[in-house]
């Protein structure tokens, strides 16, 4: 997807602060942080959100969320704790149409959210 913000966060054309790479997955520091850790988990291959999972994604899936856990305790949250969250249109408040992981850590989160 040519002009969409991850993907071209992706191909480098916009700049992150890079918290994790490999070939399918990107991590990056949220540029809005609600939190003290506050990163987003995404695949390098464009998904537009979680409507548009196939049972082929469940793969990619399965590996962003054990990111997510892996840099929650690099980062010293295992223990206290860490939201993941994957907003999906509308009433969810997703902004950016290609599916991110937020990684929430670093203070109490309230529930249930707003
Ligand atoms: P959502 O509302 O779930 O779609 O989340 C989108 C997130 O992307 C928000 O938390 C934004 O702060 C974040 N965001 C938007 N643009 C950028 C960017 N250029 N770099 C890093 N995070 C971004
Ligand atoms: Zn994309």
């Amino acid at each position: 997807m040519s002009n969409c913000l991850f993907c071209r966060i992706v191909r480098k054309e916009i700049p992150a602060a890079i918290v994790y790479e490999d070939e399918r997955v990107l991590v990056f520091n949220d540029i809005n942080p609600q939190a003290p850790l506050h990163a987003l988990v995404i695949p390098k291959r464009h998904i537009a959100s979680l409507n548009e999972l196939s049972g082929s994604d469940d793969g990619i899936v399965g590996e962003m969320v054990r990111r997510a856990a892996a840099i929650a305790r690099e980062k010293g949250y295992a223990d206290r704790g860490f939201r993941t969250v994957f907003n999906t249109n509308a009433d969810a408040g997703q902004t950016v149409f290609h599916i991110h992981l937020h990684l929430l850590a670093g203070r109490p989160l309230s529930w249930p959210p707003g």
